[in-house]
This record gives C-alpha cells, structure tokens and sequence, in this order.
C-alpha cells in the first residue's frame, strides 16, 4: 500500500486542461486556403478522396467535415496555395441550432450546463474515432473532471455520440438507441465518416452520415479527431468555454 501512494505521489498529477497541451509536430490539422494566385487547375479538387474540396462561383472552399487531413491536395497544389495547419477546434453546432442561436445556447447551458452524460454507439467505425473517444476517461484527458461521463444506458444519457459512418446493418439499432433517451437530448457526430459519410462514399451496405437518419446537433470533423477536439465540441455544448 505504501509502495502505491509513493508511486502515486512521485508521479504527481497528470491531467491537463485540454487546451493547454502541445499538439504532436507532425498533427494535421484543418486546411486552409491561402490569399495567393490560384492557378484553377483543379488539381485540389480531382486529388481529394472525400470530395471535400469544390468549386463555388469561382472560389474554392473545403468541407471540414468530409475532410481526413490527408494532405493530397496540399501536396498536389504548385502554387502552394493550401496549407496544413495544427488547429483542431473545429466542431460546429448544425445550422440549425445556430440559427436558433443563443436562445438555444441559454436552454441547453441550463438543462445540461452542470452535468452531461453520453451514450456511444459504433455505427460502423474502423474503430479510430472510438480509441480517440475512450483516450478522454483516462488520467490525462480526465473527462470527468468537467462534469461529463459516459453511461451504459441510453436511459440515462443526456447525448448520443456516434462513430461511424451509419451502416443500414446498424441503423435499427441507432434508432432504438435515440428512441430510448429522454428528451430534451442531444446527438453528437464524431469523424469525417459521422459528420460527412463520404470517406467510405456510397453502397449497398451504407445509409451515410449520422444526419441521414437523425438530427445532429454537434458536428466534430477529424479522421479521427483527437481527444482535445472531442472535449471542445462537448465544451462548446456545454457553453463552457
Ligand atoms: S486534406 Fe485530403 S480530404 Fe482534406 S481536403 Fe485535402 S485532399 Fe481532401
Ligand atoms: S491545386 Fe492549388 S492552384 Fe490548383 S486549383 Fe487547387 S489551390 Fe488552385
Ligand atoms: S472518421 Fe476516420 S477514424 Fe473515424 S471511423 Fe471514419 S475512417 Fe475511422
């Protein structure tokens, strides 16, 4: 026993606020468009796995929630007009409950602003959405530490998170699970394949992002995002921020 809280004791706290650490050098993070000459050469665009890069009257814009920051079109470009940054706070609310605006944000800081418990459910992930996903219960990221958990039922969860893009095998089940929590709640899509479902495009199997087939209040763009990005989008929920 004294061996333990010697080593526990050496080792000091370990958690840090989510926003305060380094992310890794190599991270890639959202792309942007620089204010440079564009050679329109489409390149970008034919490059791009998720189709997250268009052409819009002229001007080229990227979906952040279909993009995986896999840096094609960055490398493909010559006139080095896209560029990789390191930020990862990129979850938005859905246009939705941005229109309604900070009304909404008053009601839900008011139902949810002290506690918030999640229910998970895997629609179909590769599983690197749900790793990023669990990294938060432990030490470092120590979600509990802002009010938030995890629970076994959706009776008792306040939020519905969702990896994954929906597969039709898994879609009754998504469903049952939203049906079983109590209202007012809220859904959160996690991953370009939730968010966008154009990583794995269309098929047989596929219904396609978590939109399809429910309401999705918060997006989190990332493939996967990382644990810090997961806690701003619940942050930004919570109107903690
Ligand atoms: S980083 Fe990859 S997915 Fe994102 S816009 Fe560029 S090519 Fe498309
Ligand atoms: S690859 Fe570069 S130069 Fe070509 S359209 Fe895209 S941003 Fe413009
Ligand atoms: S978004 Fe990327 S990491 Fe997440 S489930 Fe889809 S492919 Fe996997």
């Amino acid at each position: 026993m004294i061996h333990i809280l010697k080593k526990i004791m050496a080792t000091g706290v370990v958690t840090e606020d989510y926003d305060k650490g380094e992310v890794p050098e190599r991270f890639r993070g959202q792309i942007t468009i620089e204010k440079g000459e564009c050679k329109n050469c489409c390149r970008c665009i034919t490059s791009c796995p998720t189709k997250a890069i268009r052409e819009q009257a002229g001007y080229l814009t990227i979906d952040h929630k279909a993009c995986i920051f896999c840096g094609r079109c960055v490398e493909r470009c010559e006139a080095e007009q896209l560029k990789h940054t390191s930020k990862y706070k990129l979850a938005t609310c859905s246009s939705i409950t941005a229109n309604i605006g900070t009304l909404l944000g008053r009601k839900i800081q008011s139902i949810f602003g002290r506690s918030l418990h999640i229910r998970h459910v895997d629609a179909g992930s590769c599983n690197a959405c749900d790793f990023e996903m669990n990294a938060l219960s432990n030490p470092f990221y120590d979600l509990q530490q802002y009010g938030i958990d995890f629970v076994a039922s959706p009776r008792h969860a306040d939020m519905l998170m969702v990896t994954g893009v929906v597969t039709r095998n898994l879609t009754q089940a998504l469903l049952m699970t939203y049906e079983a929590m109590p209202t007012p709640n809220l859904v959160m899509a996690v991953g370009a394949c939730a968010a966008s479902g154009q990583v794995f495009g269309s098929s047989y199997a596929m219904c396609g992002a978590v939109d399809k087939v429910l309401p999705v209040d918060i997006y989190v763009p990332g493939c996967p995002p990382r644990p810090q990005a997961l806690l701003y989008g619940l942050l930004l929920t919570m109107d903690k921020l």
